[in-house]
């Protein structure tokens, strides 16, 4: 599910079929989708199943190009944090600061979500 391309309601409360989100107006009732998901974070899951901090970078640079594609707020990385010296804590922090970074870099907010000490957002909102 988490890497999967999501599907957005159609915004019409009398259809709210799910649409491919590439698409720019639903094609059953010709509502304009163009906004659909720009209150929404695309969501992706890191540093499971014993993925290598490499993988884990890649899938976030995918993750941020396929939130900017659908026209989504930002992106949300859970990358749960582990105790400090397990492989999936390092990776988690290495994850953090990689997000810092390319946030800082294109000018996009970077902050955890909310209370979540797992997970963290890429707001091109600020
Ligand atoms: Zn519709």
């Amino acid at each position: 599910m988490a890497n999967s391309v999501p599907t957005v309601d159609c915004t019409n409360p009398d259809c709210g079929i799910p649409v491919d989100p590439s698409e720019l107006t639903c094609p059953k009732c010709d509502t304009d989708l163009h906004n659909a998901l720009s209150e929404q974070f695309y969501e992706i899951d890191v540093a499971h199943n014993g993925q290598t901090r490499e993988e884990a970078k890649v899938e976030i640079e995918e993750g941020l190009n396929t939130a900017l594609l659908y026209r989504f707020r930002g992106l949300k990385v859970i990358h749960g944090y582990g105790s400090g010296s397990s492989k999936r804590g390092a990776i988690a922090r290495e994850a953090t600061r990689f997000m810092e970074t390319l946030a800082a870099r294109k000018g996009y907010g970077f902050r955890q979500d909310g209370f979540n000490r797992g997970a963290h957002l890429i707001d091109f909102g600020q």
